[in-house]
């Protein structure tokens, strides 16, 4: 297998299509127009089936009929993907939901959901013979980028805005890659990585730009497939950026249930922080996003100018399903709250999953007795400090008994013994 499984590249804005000689985006509609990957799918049924799965690899290159990339090339050695997923009833309870399921995307290589994508990034990177590949990120897609480079043997050159949380800016660093501090937005160090790819040649992961990237994102929704089949949950909650994750994941969600791994399709709940919520206003409004400067504490999901809007508004559409805003004080609440009934630590953007699904059931767009399923996109020690200050802190004391005698009560254990 070439790249034959590929027929061609659709752009979202347009519906023109293209071959695959097109590098990004499409040539009449400029950076608006995103392209979208077609597969052959008679093809891939043929070998990509319920019987082939469970003797595969076991992390998203098992489903390699559905990935864009040759696959005779190298691929990388890290475990991406296949995160687990867990039933959560104790949470789902306390949200009042009939049931509720977890998969912990912060398990992945760098401890993010971007791993999926940056997985694809590097070997299309190398398939088309460049040494320098770069992204603009709010921190994820970056370490991301880094780690993924590191295994891979390129090079990485990443733009991140300067409020980057410290331990992913750690990350980078330990990973090697050549970082540029951007005195500026999300946004602003986005289109200075834009111009650097056209004049250095360097290959650009951003992934509203890049087609292939996206496609790695979809390996979310072909796991989610696979792994819940029949027991899939009504719904499928995904925090909202760029919308490039929920995009792709209703993608991977579709295709197989068009192969006839999935029964019946779910629908998507995106979720967006209420200081960065342009799609969630323009999608009410049906016109397109204005751009907004972003504030929010959960910096994975603050871009005020959003990418990938048409196919996330398009997902949403499909799916009958709904967008909403949260703010960052529910975001704060939810993250101990999924952390202390199931030890899933999700930074502040993954637990704005769960904060939106909380409004979502009080609205009474989810139903009590529907369930759900949320995807932890981003592992907490990513942003401790958002955790730290949601969460009480510790009770100092001398090494001694009697001292602990006097705190005692602070602990608020129950009084069984
Ligand atoms: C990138 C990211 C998202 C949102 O993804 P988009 O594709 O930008 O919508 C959500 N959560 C985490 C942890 C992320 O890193």
């Amino acid at each position: 297998m070439a790249l034959e499984h590929i027929t061609t590249l659709t752009c979202v804005r347009c519906g023109r299509t293209h071959g695959l000689d097109v590098a990004y985006t499409c040539p009449a509609c400029g950076t608006e127009g995103i392209l979208d990957v077609g597969y052959d799918y008679e093809r891939v049924a043929r070998t990509l089936t319920r019987e082939s799965l469970p003797s595969r690899r076991r992390d998203q290159w098992r489903y390699m009929e559905l990935l864009p990339v040759d696959a005779r090339q190298e691929l990388p050695e890290l475990q991406v993907g296949l995160t687990p997923v867990y039933e959560a009833p104790r949470l789902a309870e306390e949200l009042g939901l009939a049931r509720l399921v977890l998969k912990d995307d912060g398990r992945n290589p760098t401890c993010s959901f971007k791993d999926r994508a940056s997985a694809v990034g590097v070997v299309k990177a190398r398939e088309l013979g460049r040494e320098v590949i770069a992204c603009a990120s709010t921190g994820n897609a970056a370490s991301s980028l880094a780690g993924f480079s590191a295994a891979y043997g390129l090079n990485s050159v990443i733009f991140v805005p300067h409020r980057t949380p410290e331990p992913k800016v750690a990350q980078l660093l330990i990973y090697g890659a050549r970082v540029l501090r951007v005195a500026g937005s999300y946004d602003e160090a986005y289109w200075l990585c834009h111009a650097a790819c056209e004049r250095y040649g360097w290959y650009n992961r951003n992934c509203a730009i890049n087609p292939y990237l996206v496609e790695g994102k979809k390996t979310v929704g072909l796991e989610l497939a696979e792994q819940l089949g029949a027991r899939m949950p009504q719904w499928v909650v995904l925090s909202v950026g760029d919308g490039c994750t929920l995009a792709g994941a209703w993608k991977g969600l579709r295709e197989m249930h068009r192969l006839g791994l999935l029964p019946w399709l779910p629908r998507m709940l995106g979720v967006q922080a209420a200081g960065s919520s342009p799609m969630v206003r323009a999608y009410a409004s049906g016109g397109e996003p204005v751009p907004v400067e972003a504030r929010t504490l959960a910096d994975s999901i603050a871009v005020g100018q959003p990418r990938n809007w048409r196919k996330a508004f398009q997902a949403i559409r499909e799916s009958q399903g709904a967008l909403l805003e949260v703010t960052d004080e529910e975001i704060l609440e939810a993250m101990p709250r999924m952390a202390r009934r199931t030890a899933v630590f999700g930074e502040p953007a993954a637990a704005a999953a769960l904060a939106g699904l909380t409004r979502a059931v009080r609205e009474g767009i989810v139903n009590r007795s529907e369930d759900a399923v949320v995807v932890v996109t981003g592992n907490g020690l990513k942003d401790v400090r958002s955790a730290i200050q949601t969460a009480a802190p510790p009770v100092d004391l001398p090494p001694d008994l009697a001292a602990l005698e006097s705190v005692l009560h602070k602990l608020r254990l129950p009084a069984s013994n």
